[in-house]
């Protein structure tokens, strides 16, 4: 007998009426045209006004700006992705520098905590180890086929909060939105999703609408095979799909990440675009306290999978510049909860090794800094305050422009704001944080910090990796992609202390950034496709606009 496949999927263009309403990628909600309204039946289902894109975002930002709290933009924000996505990302492409921080870091660090408390349509894949076996089927129910960009968690340590089990969708969520709106990556081609292996939140597990399994996280033997299905899972349903893996707890990151960057076409964002980002914001920096990398000695405040990529990646660069790997990793060192990371110590993981060096313990911070003498302090430790007055003027002793990087997320726990940076360091901080903070009035001159966001990184080599159709993702796209950030920090910018490009022009950088990494692909022989004559207008060409396609 004749094997047949029946897709039982209907196509969007085969939608009428009603269905089309409730499709978010076809709804044009009340900019239907007369045509097609009579093509489609959607007369009477609409009122008889026909509006343009631009009213529709006049209602929208006249409906937002009725909202006084965060969270609550988030949530009609949110909405509006489910009811009329072209809208959603025309909304968010008008103003990305105002949107990001609502649809991601740092709303959606609160969006994450009440995540079963403010869900209305659940949105991506949930992945259950309940249903070993299955994940294969389970992918296949996705509604698109062709998916090029998965990012995914198991909720475990969701920004600084911790373990939020499946209110960690949030984040896939979010991030592949940005994918879109900061660098072009077209929505049909993403896929949000969170593994649930269960959760050892105890406020969750007791909380009546939490969502997820109600067990401890299942760990060892049957986590990593778990993990192995649903790779290679990925590589049967979705064969040219890259996966990002997010928020996982360092201890099962960093393994991860090393068992399948050579195996398959991934990264690991926390890990590989922290570093990136970190790294464009020293290499412009350094144009402010002047220097080469190899000539900075950058000491870090936390060790975990944030600490050890940026440490590395800064590594990498300095090997660029001549010196040798041990030379370059010579010159980072990590401090954690129990003091710095030095080589008599017996309590360290595999992947803080390379940064254990030889030196009599420390545990007092301030106390390090004096005897390191670092050029730049890094804090990923989600520990706020830890760069007190203290720290500041240690560092402020050693240099004359100390570069002070917080770089936990979200706002609660940076490790000191914009403000006490410049304060303490009489103005002469070159600063940057995680999250975001309003200019800084000091003396005669304002400043305007920086935000080491990911968002400089990670749309961008999206959009390199889909474009190109990438096998695989090196550490040299991400310093590349580094490299493209700071060069187009202007002087402008570092007049004022910014060592980042404006994020209301993040679509421009980005493209630029994919353009230099999608170079570097096609350099490396990791690209799918042929390389175009013209890789800037190849790149426009595949650019997601946000505009209502003619259904009629
Ligand atoms: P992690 O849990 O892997 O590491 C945290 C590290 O901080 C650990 O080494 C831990 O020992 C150390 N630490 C905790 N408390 C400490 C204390 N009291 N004293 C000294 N060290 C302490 O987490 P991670 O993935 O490395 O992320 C850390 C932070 O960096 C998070 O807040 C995250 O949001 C932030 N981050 C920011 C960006 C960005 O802004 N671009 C990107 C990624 C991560």
């Amino acid at each position: 007998m004749l094997e047949t496949t029946i897709d039982i999927k209907p196509s969007p263009s085969e939608l009428r009426g009603f269905d089309i309403l409730h499709h978010p990628r076809m709804n044009k909600s009340t900019a239907f045209t007369a045509a097609e309204r009579d093509a489609l039946g959607l007369v009477g289902l609409l009122p008889e006004g026909i509006e343009s894109e631009e009213t529709q975002i006049q209602r929208i930002m006249q409906q937002l700006g009725h909202k006084t709290i965060d969270l609550d933009k988030y949530i009609y924000l949110s909405a509006l992705q489910d009811n009329d996505e072209t809208l959603y990302y025309k909304v968010l492409m008008s103003d990305p520098a105002l949107f990001m921080p609502l649809v991601y870091t740092p709303t959606v660090g609160e969006a994450c905590q009440k995540f079963g408390h403010i869900l209305r349509r659940p949105k991506g894949l949930y992945l259950s180890i309940a249903r070993r076996g299955q994940i294969e089927e389970i992918l296949r129910n996705w509604p698109e086929q062709d998916v090029r960009f998965i990012v995914v968690t198991d909720g475990e340590r969701i920004l600084g909060l911790g373990d939020l089990g499946v209110n960690g969708m949030g984040i896939p969520i979010g991030k592949l939105a940005l994918y879109t709106a900061c660098a072009g990556v077209p929505p049909q081609f993403t896929l949000p999703i969170t593994l649930d292996v269960g959760t050892n939140n105890e406020t969750l597990l007791t909380d009546p609408l939490y969502l997820g399994l109600r067990q401890p996280r299942v760990r060892g033997d049957e986590y990593d095979a778990f993990i192995e299905e649903f790779v290679m899972a990925v590589q049967e349903v979705f064969p040219k799909c890259c996966i990002q893996f997010e928020d996982f707890a360092n201890f099962h990151a960093v393994p991860i990440l090393e068992h399948y960057r050579d195996r398959v076409c991934c990264f690991n964002d926390d890990i590989q675009g922290t570093a990136a980002v970190a790294v464009a914001g020293i290499l412009a920096g350094l144009r402010l306290t002047g220097g080469k990398m190899s000539d900075q000695t950058f000491l870090f405040f936390g060790a975990g999978s944030a600490g050890t990529g940026i440490a590395e990646l800064l590594s990498q660069v300095m090997i660029q510049e001549g010196l040798s790997a041990e030379q370059a990793r010579a010159r980072c060192w990590l401090f954690n909860r129990k003091g710095l990371l030095q080589s008599s110590r017996t309590d360290l993981a595999d992947f803080q090794q390379p940064f254990a060096h030889p030196h009599a313990p420390i545990d007092d911070f301030v106390a390090a800094i004096a005897d390191l003498k670092p050029t730049a302090i890094i804090g990923v430790s989600t520990v706020a305050k830890a760069f007190n007055q203290a720290v500041i003027e240690a560092m402020t002793r050693i240099n004359p422009w100390p570069i002070i990087f917080p770089y936990s997320n979200p706002t609660s726990h940076s490790e000191c704001t914009a403000q006490e940076a410049y304060k303490w360091s009489g103005g002469r901080a070159v600063f940057a944080s995680g999250s975001p903070f309003a200019p800084v009035k000091y003396g005669n001159q304002t400043f305007v910090p920086g935000q080491g966001n990911n968002v400089y990184i990670f749309p961008a080599m999206g959009m390199a990796i889909y474009a190109t159709q990438a096998k695989r993702v090196t550490d040299e796209m991400f310093i590349t992609a580094a490299k493209a950030v700071a060069e187009q920090v202007t002087q402008s910018d570092l007049d004022v202390g910014l060592i980042y490009p404006p994020q209301s022009e993040i679509l421009k950088t980005s493209l630029h950034v994919a353009q230099k990494v999608a170079e570097n692909i096609f350099d490396s022989n990791l690209a799918g496709v042929t390389k175009p004559t013209d890789l800037r207008t190849f790149i426009e060409s595949q650019v997601y606009k946000p505009e209502y396609k003619s259904l009629v």
